[in-house]
């Protein structure tokens, strides 16, 4: 078995920094298995599905990631599946006070958990998923921040959804 990783995150949508996340991670793990957070949160754009599927045909069926969801506590999840990293992103500062809370938590929980934080390329430290949102939502140009599928997607949900408010 070579070096796994689970890259957790909520991924409503998948942005390309998620991917260029993804392609870094896989130079450090032989697999990762990307989890979709699957909290209750009503202010979901996508549902759980969906952002699964935006993953899949992103990542264009590569055999080294897996796609799979979760819901409660990460290292719940991780235990089961018998994998004690996480890789995650950092962007600027702000996402630093957040991820140092949130590692600490984790080997709290599970002394043998363990966090690899990688940092994304300069063409996208400034993307979020909630930006994407946001923007898009307000029919902002978002086609150089996802992938075309994505696009396809938030087209589909919040064309309609402007279209109705017109
Ligand atoms: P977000 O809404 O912030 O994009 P996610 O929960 O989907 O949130 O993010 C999952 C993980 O991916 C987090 O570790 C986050 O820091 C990281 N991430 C998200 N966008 C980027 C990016 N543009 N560059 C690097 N890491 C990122």
């Amino acid at each position: 078995m070579g070096r796994l990783a689970i890259y957790p995150g909520s991924f409503d949508p998948l942005t390309n920094g998620h991917l260029s996340l993804i392609q870094r991670g896989l130079k450090i793990f032989d697999e990762l298995v990307v989890a979709v957070a699957n909290n209750p949160d009503k202010t979901a754009l996508f549902t759980p599905d969906e952002r699964m599927e935006f993953i899949r045909v992103a990542v264009n069926g590569n055999p080294h990631v897996e796609v799979d969801t979760f819901d409660g506590l990460l290292v719940e999840y991780a235990n089961k599946r018998g994998i004690h990293t996480v890789l995650r992103g950092l962007r600027a500062v702000s996402d630093f006070e957040y991820e140092f809370q949130l590692a600490n938590m984790n080997r709290k929980l599970d002394p043998q958990f363990d966090s690899v934080f990688v940092m994304t390329g300069e063409d996208y430290y400034f993307v979020s998923a909630r930006l994407v949102r946001e923007v898009a939502r307000f029919g902002g140009d978002v086609s150089s921040l996802v992938p075309a599928n994505v696009l396809a997607g938030l087209e589909r949900k919040l064309g309609r959804a402007r279209k109705a408010r017109k």
